[in-house]
């Protein structure tokens, strides 16, 4: 086991010469990266629903303490220094939603979406980190309370501009697969 700053289970697994018969070989020989790399799309796809979902988690609890939370007289939603990094988050969230449900669509017709899996994954991590960004500034000093939740989040979310993919390979992909440029690494 590996502790690790959020709330997940992680494990480093070693494998040392294990054979496996070809009894238990899954799908046709010689396809395997391909299987693994279809199952790498859609795993980008579902971390990328789960940012959107923690986009609009962010999103609730800020707005909703932005609504009560009273200082000097009226609340601190009604300063446009809070609105609008809640607002901006808000579309953010919005079109990487739309992003995500291209890709989820692409996927499931068994259409090829790399890079519409890898565009999502990469927008709703961003959206989702600046939802979290825009409910620490909104909760203040409570956003560090563990009994907001918005740190634990917060730290949740950050993984998902490393795991399962790094944004720079995303980026890398996109140059190379989407728009031609030479391969970087
Ligand atoms: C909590 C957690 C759970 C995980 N769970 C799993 C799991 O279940 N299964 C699994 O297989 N893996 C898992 N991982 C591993 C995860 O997929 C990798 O950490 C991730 O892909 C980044 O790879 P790396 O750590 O080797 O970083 P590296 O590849 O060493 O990258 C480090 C940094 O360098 C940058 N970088 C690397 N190469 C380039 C380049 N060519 N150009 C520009 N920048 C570059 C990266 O963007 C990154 O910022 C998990 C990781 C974490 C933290």
């Amino acid at each position: 086991p590996i502790e690790t700053m959020m709330n997940h289970g992680t494990t480093a697994v070693f494998f040392d010469n294990v054979r496996i018969p070809a009894a238990n070989r899954i799908g046709e020989e010689g396809q395997g990266f391909r299987y693994i790399l279809s199952g790498m799309n859609a795993e980008r796809i579902l971390i990328a629903a789960e940012c959107i979902g923690d986009a609009r988690f962010f999103l609730d609890r800020a707005t909703s303490y932005a609504k009560e939370r009273q200082v000097f007289g009226r609340p601190i939603g009604q300063n446009q220094g809070i609105q609008f990094p809640l607002a901006q988050a808000h579309a953010r969230a919005h079109a990487a939603k739309l992003v995500v449900a291209d890709a989820c669509r692409r996927y499931e017709s068994g259409e090829v979406a790399g890079a519409e899996a890898n565009m999502a994954k990469m927008l709703a991590a961003e959206a989702s980190w600046q939802a979290g960004e825009a409910a620490m500034q909104t909760l203040g000093g409570f956003a560090f309370a563990a009994e907001y939740d918005i740190e634990r989040k917060f730290r949740e979310t950050r993984l998902y501009q490393v795991a399962p993919v790094s944004t720079n390979l995303i980026l890398a992909y996109i140059a190379e697969h989407v728009l031609g440029l030479p391969k970087s690494y």
